[in-house]
């Protein structure tokens, strides 16, 4: 299959990630997945820590999602009109987390923090927009910048294709440091439309804000005139029932959602202080749209998803998220791995260092080779990791004892492997 796929798209994947180049061998192609479970194209079955990364909070093929979905394509694909369900679903969105007022729903992340930031520079007037290196916020151009650490400095491009002059108005700044914030807004007076941010970064590894620093960010931008958005496109619906703001209770000005909130359909949002969604076209005038923006089955997914989740559902998640912490830490310590687990409420990954990591250059001293072998070794036995040691592992409320064992009985030889591996 994955021949096949060479041949007619390129690198054989429709998102890099999936290619395991990151890990080397061949990608698994997935045919179904149930509960914490997915079986492969070889009849395979995979205990799934990857969850769709992040979608899949239920676990797969949960039976009132499947239902809710069955239940909307019998009515029709797409109208292309408004309907009751996207309705239902900003709602719901707006029910949970305090700070949005007002929602417009687009079909991926990508969508929304790209329309975030358009209605940012529309509602202030200004051009430039702060970002922190090892933050991903789709593959919107004027974000896939990076830069070097320690120093304010321009973007530049991180791929082909993006222009200087796109990612010139983009300013990089290291991750957790409020002064390269307070220096960026004083270089730039009046010129910075927002900073945006994970709201807790899940796209470097796990790395969570340290203390004070999100409230920071939304202090300097206040005094600043600039907004404050949090990307909640990894977070929302995950971290807690509202998200990472359930977490710290840090107003942002806009907010992105994605993943959870589609139940695994294309489904995304952007929304916020009711003053600056007012600005968004037809209410205002900056410009967003979308052909299938707000799709009644996708909105069925997610409003179903979403539903479900209530205390109880966190609760458990984070209870296995917990439990699989502590397992992956005392393999790895049992041979000896210098590690790092590192948490953010229920979102996890393990650094392959003993270091503290704070910021995007930290996470890239870890020996990503010993990542590679526990990798493979998890691989094989079973347990299907993200492929890369820069993204976060996600679990499930169906991840149950008998897929917490499954990933037991596999780590104790993937901890030697990670032991035995060289550079
Ligand atoms: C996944 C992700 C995105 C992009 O969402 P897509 O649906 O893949 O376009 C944006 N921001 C964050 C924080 C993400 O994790």
């Amino acid at each position: 299959m994955f021949d096949r796929a060479s041949v007619v798209t390129p690198g054989g994947v429709n998102s890099p990630v999936r290619a395991f180049q990151a890990v080397g061998g061949t990608p698994r192609f997935m045919v179904s997945g149930t509960g914490p479970y997915l079986t492969d194209a070889d009849g395979r079955e995979y205990v799934d820590l990857v969850c769709s990364w992040g979608p899949m909070i239920l676990g797969h093929s949960h039976p009132e999602v499947i239902a809710a979905v069955q239940e909307a394509v019998s009515r029709g694909t797409s109208f292309g009109t408004p309907g009751e369900g996207e309705v239902a679903l900003a709602e719901e969105i707006v029910a949970r987390i305090d700070p949005v007022e007002q929602v417009r729903l687009v079909s991926s992340g990508t969508e929304a923090t790209m329309s975030a930031i358009r209605l940012a520079r529309g509602f202030t007037g200004r051009a430039k927009v702060v970002k922190f290196a090892g933050c991903y916020h789709g593959h919107v151009d004027a974000l896939l910048a990076a830069a070097g650490s320690g120093v304010a400095t321009f973007g530049l491009p991180d791929t082909p294709g993006v222009t200087g002059a796109t990612a010139g108005d983009t300013i990089v700044l290291p991750y957790n440091d409020l002064d390269a914030v307070r220096a960026a807004f004083a270089a730039h007076p009046g010129e910075i439309a927002c900073v945006i941010t994970e709201a807790s970064p899940g796209n470097m590894g796990v790395v969570p804000p340290a203390d004070g620093f999100n409230a920071g960010l939304k202090e300097l931008c206040a005094a600043n005139g600039a907004l404050y958005i949090s990307d909640e496109v990894m977070t929302g619906f995950r971290t807690s029932k509202a998200g990472w703001y359930g977490v710290d209770g840090v107003r942002p000005d806009l907010m992105t959602f994605g993943k959870v909130m589609g139940g695994g359909f294309p489904a995304a949002a952007f929304g916020g202080r009711g003053d600056v969604m007012a600005h968004l076209a037809p209410a205002g005038p900056v410009y967003q749209a979308g052909t299938l923006s707000g799709n009644p089955v996708a909105t069925a997914a997610g409003l179903a998803q979403l539903r479900l989740l209530d205390d109880a559902a966190y609760a458990k998640i984070d209870a296995v998220s917990a439990e699989l912490r502590s397992l992956v830490g005392d393999a790895l310590t049992k041979e000896g791995v210098a590690h790092t687990v590192s948490a953010a409420s229920n979102m996890f990954s393990v650094f392959f260092t003993d270091e503290p990591v704070r910021d995007y250059d930290d996470a890239k001293k870890q020996d990503v080779f010993r990542f590679t072998a526990f990798f493979h070794a998890m691989l094989e036995r079973g347990v299907y990791l993200p492929p890369s040691a820069f993204e976060s592992w996600f679990v499930s409320t169906a991840h149950d004892e008998r897929a917490v064992e499954r990933i037991a009985a596999a780590l104790p030889a993937a901890a030697r492997a990670a032991a035995e591996a060289t550079a």
